[in-house]
């Protein structure tokens, strides 16, 4: 079967199925009345990559769906082109039910720096209504909120709050206490100076 050329090396890498397509070589054609030939999210298909879908696994759709195919994507977060490989969508639709027009629109890293950040959230919160923090909990609650300001999730007047933390301590640090401290600090700087020179504003996000 004769491939269009394209140069995936750019494409982020999948951790299971890798970052160039995998071809089955088998490009179905014929769709018998009342079938759909793959799901409605199929554009940007890449030809040859074929997988039989299960029918009885899929989830319901007045149309079912016989095959799935790699699909080219960019991902809306770091905008690297990425492929939603034909067996994660059979996993989506037919292991975990998701419906039929269910789009995959972020890269396996974003994905994971997500999920990262969503744990990072939690703990602050959790730490946050923790009114009998100890001292290692007041270094986790300022790493949390540098982590999210870092990345934008968290508003930078946050940086407020992670200096009322570092002050909370008095001298009498425990020495791998004071190593963690200094690092926070050292961060903290590198976060006001990446942000010095914009209005305080301008970088809310969330
Ligand atoms: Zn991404």
């Amino acid at each position: 079967m004769k491939r269009k050329v394209c140069d995936y090396s750019k494409y982020v890498e999948h951790p299971r199925y890798g970052r160039g397509p995998r071809f089955t070589d088998f490009q179905p054609r014929d769709v018998p009345p009342g079938y759909r030939l793959t799901t409605y999210i199929s554009k940007n298909k890449i030809g040859g990559t074929a997988i039989e879908a299960n029918l009885e696994c899929q989830t319901f759709s007045p149309v079912p769906v016989l095959y799935y195919f790699d699909l080219k994507r960019d991902c809306i977060e770091c905008g690297h082109p990425f492929i939603f490989f034909a067996e994660e969508q059979k996993y989506w639709y037919e292991t975990l039910g998701f419906v039929l027009d269910a789009d995959c629109i972020r890269c396996t890293d974003c994905r994971n720096r997500q999920h990262g950040l969503e744990r990072q959230r939690r703990r602050y919160e959790e730490l946050f209504h923790n009114d009998r923090r100890t001292t290692d909990e007041n270094l986790e609650m300022a790493e949390c909120s540098l982590t999210l300001m870092e990345d934008g999730a968290f508003h930078r007047r946050q940086t407020e709050r992670v200096r009322m933390l570092l002050n909370t301590f008095s001298d009498n640090r425990e020495e791998i206490a004071e190593r963690r401290y200094n690092d926070i600090q050292r961060r903290l700087l590198r976060f006001e100076n990446a942000q010095s020179g914009e209005p305080w504003d301008a970088t809310e996000r969330r």
